[in-house]
């Protein structure tokens, strides 16, 4: 190539960058582009050894001005990128701190009218407790870390249960289980309310862990609420009528109940405690219970024996019964949520008002 075809080259690329470099909305692409035509600019130095000896110095002579003017350029466009940010910047802040926030009256008042609400879990536990406290219970909060001797072995789940399985517990690489259940804290809650009142009559609210793949009826996290009652004659008729208080109570209805038989390691006997769906009334096919017209809800029992005696009770002299339910499983047979992910999901519609 003779230098004059080079020269010419070269005022191309200087050129083409001079229009590019005016189209450019950002200091990253602007030095894109610079970087790419100084890269072009020296890739022409390759071509000294290939001219006269008397045309080398002067291409290495226009190859270094056309980098300066690109370079030039560049600095100019820059400050003024650099500028029209700090113009858009100060238009967007543009604020008026002191004007009233119904300027011109409430007519002009604009900014959207957004109503909150607390979370559907919150707001049930709330209730619940609310009931269950109005029937005189105390209520305590679950723990969510605990140890084998509380979640399993005090509650007669020895080692080697089948129980144990089937929970699918989490343990943590310590040793320590993610609470499987709110029944961990029935050892606890009996030993406390028996020193202070000489009788249990409690609730614990608490999150239980298990190690479920999430889906629309299942997930690893949930909300147990469990109930202890412990006098010298609590009975089977008790907890029933209890339980049926809370649950039309909670329901806004009185409700008729059945009850299956069920076995949990740590009552005798164990019961399932169902009440009649109380959506299926103005439904054909309900969705809620499937057509099964029960809401089987309720796990419960009289206190195994051996149990109150893990909690230091004489079960010659004290009979006691508890119960335990899924916070979440309620929540969503009232308001009819028929996935568990909305509630834990960041699902909006959950934080709006409840009609
Ligand atoms: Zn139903």
């Amino acid at each position: 190539m003779q230098l004059d075809d080079i020269r010419r080259k070269i005022e191309e690329v200087v050129k083409r960058f001079l229009e590019e470099s005016k189209k450019v909305h950002s200091l990253e692409e602007l030095s894109k582009l610079r970087n790419s035509s100084i890269r072009s600019l020296k890739a022409f130095l390759a071509e000294i050894p290939k001219l006269a000896p008397e045309d080398r110095a002067l291409l290495g002579k226009i190859v270094n001005n056309a980098i300066l003017q690109v370079q030039e350029e560049a600095e100019k466009v820059s400050s003024w990128l650099q500028e029209k940010v700090f113009d858009i910047k100060d238009k967007e802040l543009e604020l008026d701190i002191t004007t009233p926030w119904f300027k011109g009256g409430l007519e002009s008042y604009s900014l959207p009218l957004e109503q909150g609400a607390l979370h559907p879990i919150t707001r049930e536990i709330e209730r619940m407790i609310e009931i269950f406290t109005q029937m005189g219970f105390d209520v305590y909060l679950g723990k969510e870390l605990d140890i084998d001797k509380y979640v399993f072995d005090y509650l007669n789940i020895p080692p080697d249960h089948p129980a144990r399985e089937a929970w699918d517990t989490f343990y943590t690489e310590e040793g320590y289980i993610p609470t499987t259940h709110t029944s961990n804290m029935q050892i606890r809650v009996i030993r406390d309310q028996m020193k202070k009142h000489n009788e249990v009559y409690a609730i614990v609210v608490g999150k239980t862990f298990r190690n479920e793949e999430l889906d629309a009826r299942h997930s690893h996290t949930f909300y147990q609420m469990e109930g202890v009652v412990v006098t010298e004659d609590a009975s089977l008729g008790q907890l029933l009528y209890t339980l049926k208080t809370f649950l039309s109570y909670y329901f806004r209805k009185e409700l008729r109940y059945k009850v299956l038989p069920a076995h949990f390691p740590f009552v005798e006997p164990g019961l399932e405690f169902a009440v009649e769906c109380v959506f299926c009334e103005h439904e054909s096919t309900c969705s809620v219970c499937g057509g099964k017209k029960w809401l089987e809800i309720v796990g419960a029992g009289m206190i195994h024996p051996q149990v109150l005696k893990n909690a230091g009770v004489d079960p010659k002299k004290y009979k006691g019964f508890a119960w335990g339910f899924g916070i979440d499983r309620l929540v969503m047979s009232k308001h009819k949520i028929d996935d568990i992910r909305d509630l834990y999901q960041n699902n909006i519609n959950m934080l709006t008002p409840a009609r």
